[in-house]
Parts: structure tokens; sequence; C-alpha cells
């Protein structure tokens, strides 16, 4: 069985390298070629447009920036649109607008294909160790086909209904994800001004109620002035954006969300955008 999948970086990567591990023949393409060399020296084939990939493929997978690259990935000129076959399955697992994800459903439905909405979450190191959670929109039939796939790289999925679901269970993700990570540079911040020893902090707040994945995850890469991706500050903008016009539509007002993207807003403006989130602290030290 072939899988094609578009989009090599920090996420896609690990994620595709799964897949060879596990024996599927894999496609891939990238709009930069050379992210998909050492993945072309383990087995994968070079395909030269979304397009053929789709063609050449069984079942394909899309984890690309923003909607604008959806978009242009799947009804753009050489699109997988124009090389889809009825009976196949596409799964985007972009963190994108639900909106989009309702499109792509109903145009992939004009021809015969399922298009299911998938993003995840867990992070680079999520990624690279397999263990993903993957959250579901679209047709559940379309996920039972491409369960055994997923479970390469997710570790948990959860369907979440018809298309658009799973962008919006993803956008209830990132309206959590801006409050743990404000809470946790704050409480660093905090620390650090009242003299405590930072190490200890995140231990200790790691054992209690305070515990979250930003924390632990993010806290010791502060501590170890690594401000590296991980999690694009771009892309979370992105996200928290995606969330704020959703949230406009229920006509509901999310302030710590809206102050979270002023902030990373902000660190974009100082020019830290392809930073990693936990360069938030850099606002002040
Ligand atoms: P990334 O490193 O920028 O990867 C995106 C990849 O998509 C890049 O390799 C890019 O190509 C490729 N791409 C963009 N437009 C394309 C097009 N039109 N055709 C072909 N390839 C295209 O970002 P990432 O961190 O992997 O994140 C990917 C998505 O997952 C984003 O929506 C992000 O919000 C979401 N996400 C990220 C994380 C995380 O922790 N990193 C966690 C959960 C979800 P180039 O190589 O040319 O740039």
């Amino acid at each position: 069985m072939s899988v094609g999948f578009i989009g090599l970086g920090v996420m896609g990567h690990s994620m595709a390298k799964h897949l060879i591990k596990a024996g599927y023949h894999l496609n891939v393409y990238n709009r930069t070629r050379s992210k998909a060399e050492s993945l072309i020296a383990e087995g994968a084939k070079w395909m030269d447009t979304p397009q053929e990939l789709a063609f050449e493929s069984d079942y394909v997978l899309t984890i690309v920036g923003y909607p604008e690259d959806v978009e242009k990935v799947y009804l753009g000129q050489s699109g997988l649109f124009e090389g889809s076959k009825p009976g196949q399955v596409f799964v985007d697992l972009t963190t994108s607008r639900p909106s989009l994800a309702i499109e792509l459903a109903k145009q992939g439905k004009e021809r015969g294909v399922i298009v299911l909405d998938a993003p995840v979450s867990g992070g680079d190191l999520g990624a690279r160790e397999g263990r993903l959670t993957a959250m579901i929109g679209g047709e559940a039939i379309g996920l039972e086909s491409v369960r055994p796939i997923l479970d390469c790289f997710a570790s948990n999925i959860f369907y979440h209904g018809s298309a658009g679901a799973g962008q919006h269970a993803k956008a209830a993700n990132q309206i959590m994800i801006a409050g743990t990570m404000t809470g946790m540079t704050e409480t660093l911040r905090y620390a650090k001004a009242s003299g405590l020893d930072l190490n200890k902090v995140i231990d200790t707040l790691s054992g209690g109620a305070a515990n979250n994945w930003s924390l632990s995850n993010y806290g010791p890469r502060i501590l170890k002035e690594d401000y590296s991706p991980g999690f694009f500050v771009k892309h979370f903008i992105k996200d928290l954006g995606i969330a704020l016009e959703a949230a406009q539509e229920y006509k509901i007002d999310l302030p710590g969300t809206k102050l979270a993207l002023e902030l990373y807003q902000e660190l974009a403006d100082a020019g830290l955008e392809d930073a990693g989130t936990q360069a938030l602290i850099k606002l002040w030290w």
C-alpha cells in the first residue's frame, strides 16, 4: 500500500519517518526538496507535484504550515485534487481553519474522495517519539481505513464529528496552550524575581496541580536558553487567530486568548517569529 506525504518540516519529517519504519511505500513532496533527501535515502520516492503524488498513492497525508498552504496543495494548479481518484482518503494534519476543512471535504466528496481534518498535538517531541494526539473531523468510515497509518505516529486518536470538528478541537487545544504558555513564562519570571532556584521550581510544580505540558517541556528549554522551534511563534499566532476568528462566529469573547495573541504578536514584531513559542520569556528576560 502506498502513502503520499506532503510537508516535511519539523512535524512532517518525523511522521514520515515513522511510516517508512512501519514498512509503507512512501511518496513524498515538499516545497523545499532538500528536506526530503534523508527520507529518499531511506527509501521514500520523490514526486514532482501534489497531483503526481495523489495519482501514485492510495492514501495522502499533508502537514504544511498555514491554511493558504493547504489551499494551494489541495486546490491549486497541479494540486492533490487534480490527481485524485475515487475511493481515496486524504488526511490534512495541518492546524488550519475549520471552514477550510469543511470546504475540502465538500470538494473531495464531489470527486469521490474522503478528506479528513486531523490536526495533531504533542509537539516536535511527540512527532519524533510517535506519540501524538490526533483530533479527527470528517466521515468516520474514512478514519477507520486510515487508522493503521495514523497509529504509526499517534498514540491517541479522537474522532470529534463531521468535517471541521477536528480543527475545532485543535482550536480548543490552542486556547488552553495560550493559558499554559503565558502562565508558565509568568511563573518563571516571578520565581526568578523572588530569587528561587528555577530548576527546583519546575520540579516542584510538575508534581502538583500546576503541572502541565508547557511547563515540563518548554520550562527546561528556557533554562537551557534553547529557543529553537519546537513550535514556531508564527504558527502559534496563526492558531490563536483561527481560534479567535471561530469564537467570533459564536459571539463569544476569549480575553485571555486575545492577550496571549497580543503578547506573541509583540514577540514576532521584535523579530522572533521563527523562534519556538518558549521564547515568550524573552519579552521580559
Ligand atoms: P514547518 O517546519 O514550517 O513545516 C511545514 C512544511 O510544509 C515545510 O517543510 C514547508 O516547506 C511545507 N510546505 C508549506 N507549503 C507547502 C506547499 N505549498 N507545498 C509543499 N510543501 C509545503 O512547520 P511544523 O512545525 O512542521 O508545523 C506544521 C503544521 O503543524 C503547522 O500548521 C503547525 O501549526 C502544526 N503543528 C505544529 C506543531 C509543532 O510543535 N511544531 C505541533 C502541532 C501542530 P518548506 O520546507 O519549503 O518550508
